[in-house]
């Protein structure tokens, strides 16, 4: 499969590998770098790579899954693996998000814009990322305490890249 353009190499392949570890398609990438209004600018620029050409590409540590294909329980199963492989995910299902239930995700070694640390922040604190901050009840990894110890490590490493 291809990586979707202002989606970061590594991020791609981390989520092509939760994807076959979880034994479900990764063509399901939706939205990357962009604007899209309810993400309130969580899909912003947070810096650049260089791409496959060798050319310079601007991405966003964020990335929309479309979850309309699968069932509850394999989403389930996708977050997890998400999870194991470095992302900061959420399911985003209700109130304004129920017309377009997707997952929103963060990968979190990468270099990311101040809303972004704020949301993954959220995340190890088992909270939503949104407005009210409330606590994320599908979030099941705060159980894993060596699993959160090391997604802090990759978050605190993150913050120092220059
Ligand atoms: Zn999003």
């Amino acid at each position: 499969m291809k990586r979707k353009t202002g989606m970061h190499i590594t991020a791609f392949r981390a989520f092509i590998t939760a994807c076959y570890e979880s034994k479900l398609s990764p063509n399901r990438i939706g939205q990357t770098l962009g604007g899209a209004i309810l993400s309130h600018g969580t899909h912003a620029r947070d810096g650049e790579f260089i791409n496959e050409n060798g050319k310079r590409e601007s991405y966003s540590a964020a990335v929309d899954i479309r979850i309309n294909d699968i069932t509850e329980q394999e989403e389930n199963r996708l977050m997890l693996r998400m999870r194991i492989n470095q992302f900061a995910v959420w399911r985003r299902n209700a109130g304004v998000f129920s017309r377009a239930p997707h997952l929103h995700a963060i990968y979190i070694p990468l270099k990311k814009k101040e809303i972004l640390d704020r949301q993954v922040e959220d995340f190890l604190n088992a909270r939503s990322g949104l407005a009210g901050h409330r606590t994320d009840w599908f979030w099941t990894a705060h159980e894993d305490e060596a699993l959160l110890d090391k997604l802090r490590e990759l978050h605190q490493t993150s913050k120092s890249i220059t």
